[in-house]
């Protein structure tokens, strides 16, 4: 099961009703944040879950509505008495940018690691799954995240009975270890079926529509992605500014082909994107405007059933 939540839905300056665009998922006891404007903490609270499981905080970029919340929410997560390392994940300057913004967050209780990326694709492994960075097109160095969380195969206990594999080796085998004991040598695949689908999400703001968003999210269950403007003629705009309209992110969801859209990251004269979402719906049909707050519970494929 993996929990995810539009913690705030606002592009440049939050509005009264609205934090700044940042995404939480929950996944076996881990939370991994997408973005941390000023503000995330309060959104977090409203929603009523915890900073401290939160492991994991990546940044698509250090545009002052993605990173500015991060003191404060370093701080909560000290109160929250959390002692495990976080690891942090950005684009190049991640260290330098997180280590100025400490000054104000000094003597967390917890060790901060960094992954800063520098290729155009980076996988960061979790447990049970990982995080898949991509780069995309902003006018300052910016990625789009993935999080995937794998689905291992059926145990096939007629397989090891037939294969004469004792029973107490059965457990281990299905927790992927080889066994090599007792002049006896069993592999994981002879007892697992073939591996299950599992469960995607994929984000990606403060870019142009590119090829690789649409790779990134083909097969999601959700492609969360940003619509600064709903207007098509603010496409100039959108363009100089380096941003999409909501066209641009509906056209990337029919490339990409996901269960579903959630947009996010309205521009400030946006007070509401519903009225544009007819619009957004005659190109990609299951889009939702998203709204501060939001947030939707994914289970595997065959504990319900899929999108089709
Ligand atoms: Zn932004
Ligand atoms: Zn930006």
């Amino acid at each position: 099961m993996l929990d995810i939540c539009l913690l705030g839905t606002g592009g440049m300056m939050p509005l009264p009703r609205r934090y700044l665009t940042s995404m939480i998922a929950r996944y076996n006891g881990l939370s991994i944040l997408i973005d941390c404007g000023e503000g995330t903490q309060i959104a977090l609270q409203k929603k009523g879950w915890s900073a401290n499981p939160i492991g994991v905080i990546c940044f698509t970029h250090y545009h002052a509505d993605h990173i500015s919340g991060l003191p404060g929410m370093l701080l909560n997560m000290a109160n929250s008495e959390r002692t495990e390392p976080v690891l942090m994940v950005g684009p190049k300057g991640l260290e330098r940018v997180v280590n100025s913004l400490r000054v104000i967050a000094r003597d967390l209780p917890f060790e901060i690691k960094f992954h800063e990326l520098s290729s155009p694709e980076e996988r960061i492994e979790l447990e049970g799954g990982y995080i898949q960075a991509f780069k995309v097109n902003h006018n300052v160095i910016c990625y789009g995240y993935s999080i995937v969380i794998e689905r291992k195969g059926r145990f096939d206990a007629e397989a090891a009975k037939e294969k004469n594999i004792p029973l107490k080796y059965w457990n281990r085998l299905q927790h992927g270890q080889i066994i090599d004991e007792d002049g006896m040598h069993f592999t994981p695949d002879m007892v697992m079926g073939p591996e299950r689908k599992g469960l995607k999400v994929t984000y990606a703001t403060d870019t142009r529509p590119v090829e690789s968003i649409v790779e990134n999210a083909k097969g999601a269950d959700l492609f969360i992605c940003e619509g600064m403007y709903g207007e098509d003629d603010k496409l100039d705009k959108a363009k100089a500014k380096k941003h999409m309209t909501f066209r641009e992110a509906a056209e990337l969801a029919v490339k990409a082909g996901p269960c579903e859209m959630w947009l996010t990251h309205y521009g400030p004269a946006m007070t509401r994107p519903e009225p544009f979402m007819p619009m957004v719906r005659s190109v990609f049909e299951n889009a939702i405007a998203g709204k501060d707050g939001m947030s939707k519970e994914f289970v595997f494929e065959d504990e319900q059933q899929d999108c089709g």
